[in-house]
């Protein structure tokens, strides 16, 4: 029988094209899941076209299977991915894969239920389907049944039997395991071409389809699902650890937290003047068929949550249409989360990182049947498919983690906009320090701008004190002593100093007294240091030798806790050294103060009080962030001290001082976003307190009181910082005035690296000379950076302020330039947040 048609389908491989096969029957809508054959092997893909007959291609190949009627890719979905796709830089199946629960790239989760009794048949062939799910009795998979029944595509029988309603197809997601632990197996590298792949995997093709599988559910499997799912032995995913390219881990199942609590009492509040004004606005807005992005400019406590609330009533219970809240991290946000559960009940699904893929699939299945009308979550809840969507919130719209590292390199943020802007929904982004790109956007008119400038209850922002940690040395140790003479002074000597001069440092006289204070009247202190471990570094103190990761050039970070060396980026350890590796000195100093130390300083310094610490190193079970915060609403915590993680939407009445231990960290980091971040990280903290009838205070403890970023946060004072840091990136130009990409070529030899980010570059120039004006490459240089994970980095930028100008360059880019080194790989990062 001929062909009737050709269908374009997207394959989650890392190649920049669609792939065109052959199809009988009925032409499926794109978004509809195909099983088709691709190498050695059979894929999941997306139709997205109809094929292109001009081409000639020689061995066209036919799909194998259509898996369903209706197509799982809502139509918006595959828009918003198609723009992704092509924005990014991203190959569309890829795109697609990052939107899609991962249990629909699976074809091994597609079942056939019988639901009558097998006499239905017409033909032999139905009737031979029908008898062996007759046989089995439960659920079959599809591709056990085409395997043993061997008589080609089931799909024309699946069909019409479905049709007639004798039996039904559906994905399933995996059981759920009944154990407390699990094993799961977690890949460490990514492979971002074909090329590494058959270099890395030559003929161990089994390793390949693990890896493989890993990859298309997210990254991680279980190990039972694994070795289930693809019928592997457990020597492939040995051979795989072996090669480090996964890592093996028991990994501990805790109970979603947010399952079984019962929502709280909604807080039926009254909206003050300011909220009502600006509801107003957006209520508007909604009447009005598009209407531009609105960035709510409110500072910390001005009441933003109520905001999303009221207009999600408008929206959801209204106007009966659905809506989607992105929130930087689920769990450092749980007391917004419960805010939506206890106003809107079951409408809400909360997708977040700790559900199964069962989970997920379920909540996913509910918003796209229109069950749940409210999707809240972090990143990836982008991709919700909620149906007739009306608004999408982004809070705290700044935050870093709303970019993805891994392609697609989407910020969800930019997502949001462009995906409110297609569907006709409202776009609301939300912070008390907005990021510069949406401070322009609102300044040029791109969005309309909508602010909440007082706290509810008309409390003030709490007064900042600054205290000069220069000074405090100084004070400490004596005069003239910190400028740095160290002739005549001995090892205990140095050491003795350097001692005092980080205590003193750590715990200025005016924060001690505040705590002190604080601890007395049974009020909670929060204390930021924005750095982990104990200290940041070990240094010989007779040669200078600094201990530095294997892998990264980075130095190794020391952890008290388990008494070893980490990296904090590729997670390399190491035990504490006792001697130096090169001159044998025992006399080794521990430098730069982590959460750690400070938590011990603390302890020492406030005997009796109770101390909680929260970051990466505390928190890496699922729901401990939970399990601390919660403590702290209790009032079972008096000082709370931590990493960035502790100044994220936090409030609590009773935390009435804010100390911030050291604010230059990061400030000086060899990145353009150095000084927003900074900014960003203390108003943000310092907006913790003061937020309820007791009142509150901040000190900042830095040796940079002059900072702009610093006098800034000091004075609360976004506008000041936003013009200040406008002009800076002026010159050198710099995002928002123009549009960035970084483009980083990795190799595990130095050299290989170099020479391709040098052959890219060149590339990148002569087209962009002929082709594209306008664009402006960068370098290139190594990265600051220059070693992450054993691979040698090296980076060129472009800027353009033509966004579509730049698009069809990296396009270009992409699909032309190919790196001739060994194991080069090319990683193309387009409105970057970070350049190190
Ligand atoms: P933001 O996110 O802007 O920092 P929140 O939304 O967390 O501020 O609100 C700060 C506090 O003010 C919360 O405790 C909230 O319950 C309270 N609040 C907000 N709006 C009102 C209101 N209209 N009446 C009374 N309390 C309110
Ligand atoms: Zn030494
Ligand atoms: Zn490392």
């Amino acid at each position: 029988m001929p062909a009737d048609h050709l269908v374009e389908v997207a394959l989650p491989v890392p190649v920049f094209s669609t792939f065109t096969y052959s199809l009988e029957g009925t032409l499926p809508s794109p978004g509809t899941r195909v099983l088709v054959p691709f190498r050695r092997d059979e894929r999941i893909g997306w139709v997205t076209g109809v094929g292109s007959r001009s081409e000639e291609i020689p061995r066209m190949r036919s799909v194998l299977d259509v898996l369903e009627d209706e197509p799982s890719v809502p139509e918006d979905i595959l828009e918003l991915a198609r723009w992704i796709s092509e924005y990014y830089v991203a190959p569309l199946g890829m795109t697609l894969r990052t939107c899609l629960p991962s249990v629909l790239s699976d074809y091994s989760r597609d079942f056939l239920t019988l639901l009558g009794s097998p006499d239905g048949a017409g033909t032999t062939r139905e009737r031979r389907l029908l008898d062996a799910l007759d046989r089995a009795g439960d659920p079959r998979r599809v591709r056990t049944l085409r395997k043993s029944l061997d008589m080609g595509s089931l799909w024309p029988e699946i069909r019409k039997l479905s049709a007639r309603g004798l039996i039904r197809h559906e994905a399933l997601p995996p059981r759920e395991p009944s154990v407390r632990s699990r094993k799961v197996v977690r890949l460490d590298v990514w492979l971002s071409d074909l090329q590494a792949r058959d270099e890395l995997f030559r003929r161990s093709h089994r390793q390949r389809e693990a890896y493989e599988l890993l990859e298309s559910s997210g990254g991680s499997m279980e190990m039972v699902h694994l070795l289930a799912q693809g019928g592997f032995d457990r020597s492939v995913v040995k051979a795989l650890e072996k090669k480090g390219v996964v890592v093996v881990k028991d990994e501990e199942v805790l109970r979603d937290p947010f399952r079984n609590q019962a929502p709280a009492q909604p807080a039926r509040l009254i909206p003050t003047r300011d909220q009502a004004g600006v509801l107003e606005v957006l209520t508007g807005s909604l009447q009005q068929k598009s209407s531009r992005p609105v960035l709510l400019h409110g500072i910390t406590g001005s009441g933003k949550t109520l905001v999303y609330i009221e207009l999600l009533r408008e929206v959801v219970v209204r106007r009966n249409r659905g809506a989607i809240v992105l929130v930087p991290e689920i769990s450092l946000t749980p007391q917004a989360v419960s805010r939506f559960r206890a106003e809107f009940g079951d409408q809400v699904a909360v997708l977040h990182s700790a559900l199964s893929d069962g989970e997920r699939f379920d909540a996913w299945r509910q918003l796209r049947r229109g069950e749940k009308l409210i999707a809240v979550g972090a990143r990836s809840a982008i991709f919700a498919p909620v149906p007739r969507l009306g608004a999408i919130v982004v809070d705290e719209e700044h935050d870093g983690s709303y970019k993805q590292s891994e392609s697609p390199r989407y910020q969800a943020r930019d997502v949001a906009v462009v995906r409110a802007s297609r569907t006709g929904a409202l776009c609301i982004l939300g912070s008390a320090t907005p990021s510069l790109e949406s401070w322009q956007n609102a300044l040029n008119g791109k969005f309309q701008l909508l602010s909440l400038p007082h706290r509810v209850g008309g409390g003030a922002l709490p007064p900042v004190r600054v205290v000069d940690l220069k000074k405090v040395w100084r004070r400490e140790v004596g005069e003239g002593e910190t400028s740095g003479v160290r002739e005549g002074r001995g090892a205990a000597e140095e050491k003795a100093f350097s001692e005092k001069q980080s205590r003193a440092g750590v715990l200025s006289p005016e924060l001690v007294e505040g705590v002190r204070e604080r601890l007395r009247r049974r009020e909670q202190v929060i204390l930021l240091l924005n750095r982990r471990g104990y200290s940041n570094f070990v240094q010989c103190r007779e040669c200078g030798e600094v201990w530095r990761c294997t892998a990264c050039s980075v130095s190794l970070t020391f952890h008290r806790t388990t008494g070893r060396l980490l990296c904090h980026y590729c997670r390399h350890e190491e035990p504490t050294p006792a001697r130096c590796d090169r001159c044998g000195s025992k006399d080794l100093s521990f430098k730069g103060m982590g959460t750690e130390q400070v938590e011990r300083i603390v302890a020492e310094t406030f005997p009796g009080a109770r101390i909680a610490r929260m970051d990466v190193d505390t928190t890496s079970a699922k729901w401990s962030h939970h399990e601390i915060l919660g403590r702290v609403e209790k009032g079972e915590v008096d000082i709370l001290l931590g990493t960035q993680m502790i100044a994220k939407g936090l409030d609590f009445p009773r935390v009435t001082l804010v100390g911030v231990v050291n604010a230059d960290v990061g400030i000086h980091l060899p990145d353009f976003r150095a000084s927003e971040r900074t900014f960003q990280l203390l108003s943000q903290v310092a907006g913790r307190t003061g937020r309820g009838p007791l009142g509150g205070e901040v000190v900042i403890q830095t040796s940079l009181p002059e900072h702009y970023a610093v006098r800034a946060a000091i004075g609360h004072d976004y506008m000041a910082f936003a013009q200040r840091e406008l002009g800076e990136r002026e010159d050198p130009l710099y995002p928002p005035h123009t549009r960035l990409a970084n483009v980083v070529a990795s190799s595990p030899w130095e050299e290989e690296a170099a020479r391709e980010a040098e052959r890219g570059a060149a590339w990148v120039r002569k087209l962009a000379g002929r082709r594209h004006p306008g664009v402006e490459v960068v370098g290139p240089a190594p990265a600051p950076i220059e070693k992450l994970y054993g691979r040698w980095r090296w980076h060129f930028l472009l800027r353009c302020t033509s966004p579509g100008t730049l698009s069809a360059l990296l396009l270009a880019f992409q699909q032309g330039f190919k790196p001739v080194g060994r194991d080069v790989r090319i990683v193309v990062d387009r409105d970057p947040v970070a350049l190190l």
